[in-house]
This record gives C-alpha cells, structure tokens and sequence, in this order.
C-alpha cells in the first residue's frame, strides 16, 4: 500500500468471505467477495474504486459504512479504528460521519413523503435542530446547496426529474454534515446530459465543505474524471492502484487497459463480448485471476498469481509483465 501523507481513510488487507451455497443441496463454499485490499483516501481527496460487476467494490463501501463486518484486516478512519469489536461511540460517530449517496435516487427516497421530510429526516432521527423553524431553515439552506430552491421542499420525488431526485439524496446526505461520502455509482441511473451536472456539484462541494470521497462506478471515465487515486479491482483484488496520472494516462495492467479502450466511445464494446464474461468468485482461476481473459498471458500466468509491485513512487500492478 502506499500510504497516502495525510489519509483520513486507511484500509489495510482488508477481506469479506461468504459461506455459500451453489446450489441447494450443495455444501457451502467459501466466496472471497474481498481479499486482501488495501488502500488510503487523503483527507479531502476521491479514491476512486472502478471494476465490473462482482468485482468486490460494494462490499468494500458496506464495510466502510458499518452495513457489514469484515472477516479480515482493519479500516481506520479519522484515527478511529473499526474492527471486528465496536464501541457505541465510535458506531455512532461513523453512522453520522461517512453519509452514502446511491445509484438511483428514486428507490433511495420515499416516495410519500415530501422532499422537506426527506432532508430533514436524518436531522430529526438526531435531534439536531431545537426547533421546527430550525429545521425548515437547515433543509432550504441544504436545497439551495445542492442547486434547487425552497420550492423543491413542497414537492414529492415523483414530481422531481432524475437529476433533481440525486440532488435531494444528496442534500440529505449532507444533512449530518458528514466527513465522508461514500459515492456508489452516483450517476450511472442518469441521462448522459445530466451526469456532467451531478458530478460537478459533488466537486464543488467537496472543495466548499473538505469533504473525502470513496467513488465506485463501472464507468472508468467517471472514475477519472473525479479521482485523485484510482484502484482496479478484479474479483475483489486490486489489479492496478496509483494516482490517476498513471493509472489512466500509462496503465499497466491488461484489465485496466481495457476497461480504457471499453470506455472510449469509438471503440465502445462491452468487456464481455472482447473477453468474454468474469470467472465466478466461487471458483476463481488458479495463477493470475485475469488470466483467462487476458490476451497476454503466457505460461506462467496459469500457475503463478502476480502480486502487487510498484512499478513507479504511487504505482502499484498485479501482472507479471507490467513494468
Ligand atoms: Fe495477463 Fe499474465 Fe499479467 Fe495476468 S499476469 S494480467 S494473465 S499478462
């Protein structure tokens, strides 16, 4: 790992097994969802966590907000440590510093309630306001924050486009005043048109409230376009990790190479029709756990798994080719 001067987020060989069942009379197997990623997050900063589906990067985000306990390694954040016991405190403090905003806003907001309600949920959950009138002033101050006007307070999210409905999450989450937010696929439910939009909003308020970011998203161009760092993970390993000048203008790894060449729009082909589909965790590939799909490979990658080198000061890849 390489560590990053000032991190406030400090993930160290973090793992999440499963015991599942293949099938149902099957035994149960393990299923490394996760297995030994590390990596920091500057106070201030975006990592920015890119792979395909089943690649590990959700599980990642539930350990760091608390949603799952890790089977193995440690996160600190802020000096506090998570671990696999807990004190009430420092639960409480997590629960109301790291605030996630989801893929699509429509599931993630009730659609009874108006949007006055929505924001000013978790602050009534916690009492943070002494009064109505607080309250009231708190969600107009957050709306208008986030781009949209006291209106909006009225309305329920049905009467929201998209890109207003991910603007309320956002407001809410803001709500608690987080330190962290943890940004999954925050994007990727909306028109191209407006995904530019809700991204530089997240970066402007980023830089006016000093908030850390921790990005997931399949979309390598989103990835980039807000990450200071970037980690590639593959079947719940990092591939590549390093700062985004290396990562995306000289990637070394095989799989970071093509997810480029996927997300460039002339060449725009899903990885699954080149290189055919993921291998399943429950019965990942001996040797390198790309190799199946990697037009590179040779020999000793069927038997020999690479592990991750550096290959420059904030560089580190998982091939046996790369550098
Ligand atoms: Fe490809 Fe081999 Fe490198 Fe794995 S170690 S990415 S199979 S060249």
């Amino acid at each position: 790992m390489t560590a990053a001067s000032n991190a406030f987020i400090e993930i160290s060989g973090l793992t999440k097994t499963y015991q599942v069942r293949p099938r149902f009379f099957a035994r149960s197997r393990p299923l490394a969802a996760v297995a030994g990623v590390s990596f920091t997050v500057e106070e201030g900063g975006t990592f920015g966590l890119v792979g395909e589906s089943g690649s590990g990067k959700s599980t990642i985000a539930k350990m760091l907000m608390g949603a799952e306990l890790q089977s193995g390694g440690d996160i600190r954040i802020a000096d506090r440590r998570f671990g696999s016991r807990l004190s009430a405190a420092d639960d409480a403090w997590r629960r109301r510093a790291l605030q996630p905003v989801l893929q699509d806003p429509t599931s993630a907001l009730n659609p009874r309630l108006r949007v006055a309600s929505i924001v000013a949920e978790p602050m009534r959950v916690q009492r943070s306001q002494p009064d109505d009138a607080a309250y009231e002033r708190r969600v107009i101050e957050l709306l208008e924050k986030v781009g949209l006007t006291a209106s909006h307070a009225r309305r329920r999210p049905s009467e929201l486009s998209g890109g207003q409905r991910q603007r309320v999450a956002i407001a809410r989450a803001l709500a608690l005043e987080p330190r962290v937010l943890v940004l999954d696929e925050p994007v990727s439910a909306l028109d191209v048109s407006i995904q530019a939009q809700v991204l530089n909003l997240l970066k402007d308020l980023q830089a006016e409230l000093k908030l850390t970011y921790l990005l997931i998203s399949h979309d390598l161009a989103v990835v980039a376009y807000m990450s200071s760092r970037i980690g590639v993970l593959y079947l719940g390993q990092f591939m590549e990790i390093g700062d985004k000048a290396d990562v995306i203008a000289r990637p070394a790894h095989p799989y970071t190479q093509a997810l480029i060449a996927a997300s460039e729009p002339e060449h725009a082909a899903s990885l699954d029709r080149v290189m055919g589909e993921i291998p399943s965790p429950l019965a990942p590939p001996p040797g390198c756990p790309f190799h199946p799909r990697c037009q590179q490979a040779v020999a000793r990658c069927r038997v020999d798994k690479p592990l991750l080198r550096p290959i420059g000061p904030n560089h580190q890849v998982a091939c046996h080719l790369a550098g």
